[in-house]
């Protein structure tokens, strides 16, 4: 039986009853995407300054993708890697021209790629750098977010994330984000063979860090022969006003991850970047995936990085990332909510003034919903505005009314 949806409430309760518990979402069903807009199934509209965690820069069902999408799909959708097909050749060499480097590895999920780059890193260790086996190192940062499998949230320091999923992958050292003297310490040591960290900490709660903080990880990585790999599955693709967040520092990864808006949302697309030298110890049988670079994916992916270039989102990001601080500035000054904005381009948070304890935040988000406007805390006090990137000038400032009212009906003035 496939039941019919009437409304939120009957939707609700069929995901409360038959599926697993591992999320809390606000109280909104969807039903309908397009651009900035998303719609409910009572048809009431939504701004979505969420972009489903920064995959849908292009906005939503962008035409040029979804027919990427349908037309790939009506002629072939999966072959595996067990033989080639038409596509797959051609998205390689569109993707790694684009981004400047000698190959791609191409995956699903963010947290595959992650794991890809971890492997890779490693591998890396052993048949080039000439760590003994098994003592290779990979060096992470507190409060990293790199996705959810087992090796990856070994090193996770949430406690959601990490607790009572041991036992855990070891060979990770653990390093305080945006610090450079604590960085060239652990680099010290010989079997550190990487360096994965995030250009900005989005799911910690859209941490920047430093200006300098990655040319200075750069630099120290290279003097000690060990790999920046960046994850940019949330950073890139011109969501924080530049292709890569990287590129502000003029800095080139020695690997380079890349996820969700590499699809504009419509379809798990994920990426691993790096120049010969480092992606030839990758050899036939050594690491795969039956869908990874699928005629799809590779279809969507190239359509989805057009429309970046095409449409100039990175620019509208960085434009309109400094409006909407320069809006959330001046809340800032007469709310006692609103604590602090921060972010870069249209990768924002909003820092509220109560403990990460408190439901203020959600609360927040329950009244931006009545408003007309989707966001989501992260970490208790912290809520995340991250529209897509193909946002109006004249929309953005229709959102930033719509947060200052929200959070004005809550808080009193100064
Ligand atoms: N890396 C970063 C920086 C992320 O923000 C995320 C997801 O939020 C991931 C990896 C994992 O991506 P996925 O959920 O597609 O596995």
């Amino acid at each position: 039986m496939i039941s019919t949806i009437a409304s939120s409430q009957q939707a609700i309760a069929l995901e409360e009853k038959h599926g697993a518990h591992n999320y809390h979402p606000l109280p909104v069903v969807l039903r309908k995407g397009e651009g900035v807009y998303l719609w409910d199934v009572e048809n009431k509209r939504y701004y979505d300054f969420l972009s489903a965690y920064s995959a849908v820069n292009q906005g939503h069902c962008h035409p040029r993708i979804v027919d990427a999408l349908k037309q790939q799909a009506d002629t072939l959708t999966l072959t595996s890697r067990a033989f080639h097909n038409d596509v797959l050749g051609v998205y390689e060499e569109y993707i790694t021209s684009y981004f400047n480097y000698h190959k791609v590895l191409p995956m699903n999920t963010g947290v595959e790629a992650v794991e890809t780059a971890i492997k890779l890193s490693r591998k890396w260790g052993y048949e080039e750098k000439g760590v003994e086996p098994n003592q290779a190192k990979i060096v992470v940062c507190e409060q990293n977010f790199h996705g959810r499998t087992t090796t990856v949230i070994s090193f996770s320091t949430d406690p959601l994330a990490h607790n009572n999923y041991g036992p855990y992958t070891p060979g990770f050292v653990l390093i305080p984000y945006n610090d450079l003297e604590a960085l060239n310490e652990v680099l010290q040591d010989p079997n550190v063979v990487a360096f994965l960290v995030e250009p900005i900490q989005g799911e910690a709660g859209v941490n920047v860090p430093d200006d300098g903080y990655l040319a200075g990880a750069a630099s120290l990585c290279q003097q000690n022969n060990v790999l920046l790999v960046a994850d940019e599955v949330q950073t890139g693709i011109a969501r924080t006003g530049r292709m890569l967040a990287c590129d502000y520092e003029q800095v080139r990864p020695d690997i380079l991850i890349l996820g969700k808006a590499l699809s504009g949302g419509t379809y798990p697309v994920s990426a691993v970047l790096a120049d010969d030298l480092i992606m030839k110890v990758m050899r036939p049988g050594q690491h795969g995936s039956t869908f990874g670079g699928n005629p799809i994916a590779a279809r969507v992916a190239m359509a989805a990085l057009d429309v970046i270039k095409d449409e100039s989102l990175t620019d509208n990001a960085a434009r309109m990332g400094d409006l909407f601080r320069e809006r959330m500035n001046t809340l800032v000054q007469r709310s006692e909510l609103a604590a602090e904005v921060r972010g870069k381009g249209l990768l924002n948070a909003l820092l509220i003034n109560d403990s990460p304890q408190s439901d203020t935040a959600w609360n927040i988000c329950l009244r931006l919903k009545e408003n007309g406007l989707l966001a989501k805390p992260t970490h208790g006090n912290i809520i995340r505005f991250a529209p897509p990137l193909i946002i109006t000038e004249e929309q953005l400032l229709a959102c930033c009314d719509i947060i200052e009212k929200s959070i004005d009906g809550i808080s009193t003035t100064r």
